[in-house]
């Protein structure tokens, strides 16, 4: 074996690129990962909410000394019209419902941590300019000036993968598959505020899904998670139809602050961090190729982030791909894997993970289609509680007559039941 080429060099540390580095670096194998940011952890936006069931897989038991925030024990949908909302809520105590709200930095620098631990070499600070490409297979990464051998390179760039698209071995990023999300995280005195303002038992956490008139018909969603002693308040919005709407994204995300039933979450609290980054939710039908010639994609980079509307899940899926990732090599054993060999990733992806995926193939296009989840119904279910609940001077509306009402304001009721029940079928 050649001592300068590595077994393989992660481009990359985040969820993706740190679950493949900790893998093979307790199997044993001499992996790099480089990352541009000055710590693993400075240059990541999420939500969010992680499924932990990724975690456990990388790190068995030992994910529960992961600085995770709180477990999810109340779900709260919420239909948002300008000023109101009408909210579906779930309190999960007796559930295991194995979801966690994370703040990245904190998580991936632990992660980065265990990975070094467990023997890999993590260099921050360092961007990789280029990959080295040659007779058509990928040998290694140029990075500051250096040249860096490996026998598989294994892109966790992100959204983004540069790398990959320049040398033409990736399909371009098509907007229609990308959304832009915005968050703001607020810092309170203590976790008992935080349990007050989410009205949940002390230490428990909460996540608020919710859409409506604050994405002012396009398509897309806001979010707002407890954390130990903060709250991450943000939004994802379809890239095309923001752009097409004219409206600048931070009078979007003021409008996300402002509203009465968000605002309670936040009010109060100090703004101790705010940022913007881009969410792939393509689907199914628009993910790339996830290896060639001495390389394998992971993450966001391989578009495996999904977005149903109620949940966005990419964080599971990174750690997961990462997982399947190293395995192959690990599988492969010792020296230069096959493009072939390298095919057997895919092939993993597809008995695992892919399967989401696929059973949710049409979400995308149907939410992205769908204008009135985010104008009409919300509308509706609004005025149809504020009838429920009205008490005036007149005789009372039966609860029968009301609800025909609000179908009535439906333009097409049929067209309508039929679209909803597709979006079941899809989501
Ligand atoms: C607003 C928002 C909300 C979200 N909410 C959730 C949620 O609640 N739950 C959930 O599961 N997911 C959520 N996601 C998605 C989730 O954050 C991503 O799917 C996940 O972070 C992807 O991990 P990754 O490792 O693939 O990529 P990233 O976390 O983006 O990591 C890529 C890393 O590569 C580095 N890098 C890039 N190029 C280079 C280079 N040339 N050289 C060196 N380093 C490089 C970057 O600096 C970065 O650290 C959300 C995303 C956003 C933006």
């Amino acid at each position: 074996m050649d001592e300068d080429v590595f077994d393989a060099i992660v481009v990359g540390g985040g969820f993706a690129g740190l679950s493949a580095a900790y893998r093979l670096a307790t199997a044993g194998r001499s992996v790099l990962l480089i990352e541009r940011g000055s710590t693993c952890g400075a240059k990541n936006l999420t939500g969010g909410r992680i499924y932990s069931h990724a975690l456990r897989a990388l790190l068995g038991d030992r994910w529960q000394e992961a600085p995770v925030q709180r477990e999810v024990k109340r779900e709260v949908l919420a239909l948002l019209t300008e000023t109101d909302a009408v909210t579906v809520e779930s309190t999960l105590t007796s559930a295991q419902q194995e979801s966690y709200t994370v703040l990245a930095t904190p998580l991936l620098g632990w992660l980065a941590a265990e990975a070094e631990q467990a023997g890999a070499m993590i260099v921050t600070g360092t961007t990789v300019d280029s990959l080295i490409v040659r007779d058509g297979r990928v040998c290694g990464v140029r990075a500051d000036g250096d040249e860096l051998e490996a026998d598989v390179v294994i892109d966790c760039e992100g959204i983004n993968p540069l790398l990959l698209e320049r040398e033409g071995l990736i399909r371009r990023l098509d907007p229609h598959a990308v959304a832009v999300g915005a968050k703001y995280v607020y810092r309170f005195g203590s976790s008992e505020e935080v349990d007050r303002i989410f009205g949940v038992r002390p230490g428990e956490g909460a996540a608020v899904l919710g859409m409506g008139a604050v994405t002012q018909g396009v398509f897309g969603g806001v979010f707002c998670y407890a954390n130990t002693d903060s709250v991450s308040l943000g939004l994802v919005l379809d890239s095309v139809g923001w752009k097409a709407s004219g409206r600048p994204i931070l009078d979007t995300a003021q409008a996300l602050r402002e509203h009465p039933a968000l605002a309670r979450y936040v009010d109060g609290g100090e703004l101790v961090e705010y940022g913007a980054h881009l969410v792939y939710e393509g689907g199914y039908d628009t993910l790339p190729a996830f290896s060639g010639d001495g390389w394998l994609v992971c993450g966001d980079a391989a578009g495996l982030c999904l977005n149903r509307g109620f949940t966005i899940r990419g964080m599971d899926y990174a750690v997961l791909s990462g997982i399947a990732a190293a395995d192959t090599l690990i599988e492969a054993g010792p020296g230069r894997p096959s493009a072939q060999t390298l095919a057997g990733y895919g092939d993993r992806l597809d008995r695992g993970l892919l399967r989401d995926f696929r059973a949710t193939r049409g979400a995308h296009d149907w939410m992205s289609s769908t204008t009135d989840l985010f104008t009409v119904y919300p509308r509706l279910a609004v005025d149809t509680m504020a009838a429920l609940y009205h008490v005036g001077p007149e005789p009372l509306t039966p609860v029968g007559t009301t609800l025909w009402r609000a179908a009535r304001q439906l333009r097409k009721p049929v067209r309508t039941a039929r679209t909803l029940l597709k979006g079941v079928r899809t989501l």
